[in-house]
């Protein structure tokens, strides 16, 4: 009997007449069925929204995150079974879907101790001015398929700390925790401010162009961000976009190389790949290219890739039939082309599940499509180079800038490469770690906006500011 999970719309799990299989990727077997909604379901949590939020909005920033609490506490109490339905859906190891659940509650209470604080704008003989914060409504959430949790948490939490209410849309390919969550929490958060609903892809634009969302936060490729972007047009909707990315890697000669292999690996191939900071193009100083391309395969070899559910997995399937296409696609179009693989390269047809063998390429030209777009998946290009003005001009010759990244055992050095590469983050030494209280987001096309800290938030409100002009006696 094949589970049926619901959806939350006004404090109520719904149903509805017709449904969507959810795929466990790793054997392609069906592992869910979750509602397939479309306008008339859309209609009715929006306007639960739209009624909660005369009440939310005017509640204190005390009992908001109270109730942000109550939802990270009851994540908590349920790691074991959430972390677990997660790798079923989405594919990854166990251990790094401990990390996304586990990282969950820590990431909502960190949203959750912002707070705005008024600015005195004029404070006179003539006059007193003030800017406050007010929240711009009712907020449609629009989330991938790479962390459906942590990106769906990323949208909750700014949305009901600054007073908005939200209607959520997953990912259809990755559904099941997030509405397992909602079940959990459904008596935890006023009727209508948080509402999650499930739908094809064409249910996106329909939110987009919702008359009675102001605001769409978005999570996704930029090709989407980008007909998001022209539906929000219409009535100038705000909107937040975090896009893709093809984040570089820079290998300074004096690198550790023993070290640095293995975080390179990890960088690249957490998830899959599937990660939207993760490293896609790894460039490493010709000093020491050979050394560290034969260590990075030689730690690569004694990865295990399978089920995300057997024991010492540590790389999953690619989470969709889709993706995996597109993978191949593009390592097949490397094969064509003669570029020499160090590992991999030679995905098996047969068998079920959307398994991609670890693939390391071994310093394709610039101009290769594994290098030029985001690959999304465990194949690794590595590329030599001389000089550090030349590596510092590939690194930013994309239409992309979301992250990337430095290794060197020259902390400052890395510092004054960082500040000159065209991203929204650059780590130094390190990869992958994002804090809720620093704003995070793209430059050029990863990205319009900011999601965390208190530019993030920011953008789940409009600014007021009230004058009140004393009276010439009081004066
Ligand atoms: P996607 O754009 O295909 O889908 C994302 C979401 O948008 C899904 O819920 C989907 O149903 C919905 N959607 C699809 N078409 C829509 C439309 N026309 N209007 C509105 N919504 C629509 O992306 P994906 O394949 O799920 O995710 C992979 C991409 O996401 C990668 O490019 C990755 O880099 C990016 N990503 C970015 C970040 C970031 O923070 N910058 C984080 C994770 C993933």
């Amino acid at each position: 009997m094949i589970e049926e999970y619901r959806n939350l719309i006004n404090g109520k799990m719904i149903a509805t007449n017709r449904w969507m299989d959810v795929v466990n990727p790793a054997n392609e077997e069906i592992i869910g069925k979750v509602p397939s909604c479309g306008e008339e379901q859309l209609n009715e949590a929006v306007a639960a929204a739209r009624q909660a939020f005369k009440s939310w909005s005017k509640t204190s920033i005390e009992e908001r995150r109270d109730v942000l609490h109550a939802i990270a506490d009851t994540i908590e109490a349920s790691h074991d079974e959430l972390f677990r339905l997660l790798t079923r859906e989405q594919g990854k190891p166990h251990a790094q879907a401990e990390m996304e659940i586990g990282g969950a509650p820590a990431n909502i209470r960190a949203q959750a101790s912002l707070e705005f604080q008024d600015v005195i704008n004029e404070d006179s003989q003539d006059r007193l001015s003030r800017t406050r914060r007010v929240p711009v409504g009712v907020v449609g959430g629009i989330v991938p398929w790479n962390f459906p949790v942590l990106m769906a948490i990323q949208k909750i939490a700014p949305a009901l700390l600054s007073g908005c209410t939200i209607v959520l849309k997953p990912s259809p390919f990755t559904p099941l925790t997030t509405l397992k969550i909602a079940e959990l929490i459904a008596d935890r958060v006023p009727a209508g401010v948080l509402n999650i609903i499930t739908g094809e892809d064409s249910l996106g634009p329909l939110i987009t162009a919702h008359k009675d969302i102001d605001k769409v936060t978005f999570t996704g490729s930029t090709a989407t961000g980008k007909k998001i972007m022209e539906g929000a047009s219409k009535d100038l909707k705000r909107i937040t976009l975090e896009l893709g990315g093809n984040d570089a890697s820079i290998v300074l000669p004096d690198a550790d190389v023993k070290k640095v292999a293995e975080q390179l690996f990890w960088a690249s191939f957490s998830n899959a790949g599937q990660i939207c900071v993760a490293a896609k193009r790894i460039y490493i100083h010709e000093d020491i290219y050979d050394e560290l391309s034969s260590a990075i395969t030689a730690y690569a070899k004694e990865v295990k890739v399978g089920d995300g559910s057997e024991q010492g997995t540590g790389v999953g399937p690619i989470q969709n039939k889709k993706q995996f296409d597109r993978v191949c696609e593009l390592i097949q179009d490397a094969k064509d082309n003669g570029y020499k693989f160090l590992l991999g390269g030679d995905v098996d047809p047969s068998g079920s599940g959307y398994y991609v063998p670890i693939s390391i390429l071994d310093n394709p030209p610039e101009d290769a499509r594994i290098v030029a777009e985001e690959q999304f998946g465990p194949v690794m290009p590595l590329m030599k180079f001389s000089t550090e003005e030349e590596v510092i001009e590939r690194a930013n010759n994309t239409e992309y800038g979301l992250a990337g990244a430095i290794w060197t055992e020259n902390p400052d050095k890395g510092v004054e490469i960082a500040e000159q590469l065209e991203t929204g983050t650059v780590w130094v030494n390190e990869f992958l770690h994002l804090n809720p209280l620093a704003p995070f987001g793209g430059h050029k096309q990863s990205g319009f906006g900011v999601e965390y800290g208190m530019e993030g938030l920011k953008e789940f409100t409009y600014a007021q500011v009230i004058t009140v002009k004393h009276d010439a006696a009081r004066a």
